[in-house]
């Protein structure tokens, strides 16, 4: 049960073969956007991930939205969507040496990959963004509130209006 892990490229190729009608360069781009909605955290209405492969043409839903069942069984999903609670991590600790170790890690001790860390928008108007001083704590902030509605900062201070450029 589950999802046959597929590159985009080969999907790409199976797809032609039994829609020759499609154009190539919609579908890729369409799998592109969709796997990075599903790598920036994006969901499906119901909640589910998304299924990355259809939602290239039927925008950002979930497997079982799209097709009415409940677990894919031999359905394809490009590499990539297909490990949930990797979505953000890197290497394990254990597999750094001690003295390359830096940035941060999750509970479980995998390395996360900050550029995939979503900026919320109070950010933008918050006199630490882009602070590079300010920024490992920022994240941490960011990260542990992934996949909460609102985002909530203690740290946040708003830029007086004085100073924006416009
Ligand atoms: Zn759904």
């Amino acid at each position: 049960m589950g999802f046959t892990p597929i590159t985009i490229d080969k999907y790409v190729k199976k797809h032609l073969k039994s829609n020759p009608s499609t154009n190539e360069k919609e579908l890729r781009k369409g799998l592109k956007s969709a796997l990075n909605a599903y790598k920036n955290g994006v969901k499906c209405a119901c909640g589910n991930d998304i299924w990355v492969i259809a939602s290239a043409s039927v925008g950002n839903k979930c497997f079982t939205c799209i097709t009415g069942e409940a677990y894919p069984t031999d359905d394809y999903e490009i590499k990539g969507a297909t490990e949930k609670a990797h979505n953000l991590r890197g290497r394990h600790i254990s597999e750094i040496p001690p003295t390359k170790i830096a940035g941060f890690f999750d509970d479980d001790g995998y390395e996360i990959n900050t550029d995939l860390i979503k900026k919320p928008s109070l950010c933008l108007t918050c006199l630490k963004n882009d602070d590079p001083h300010e920024e490992f704590l920022c994240n941490m902030t960011r990260y542990d509130q992934q996949n909460s509605d609102e985002f909530r900062c203690g740290a946040y201070q708003k830029i007086d209006d004085n100073s924006l450029p416009f």
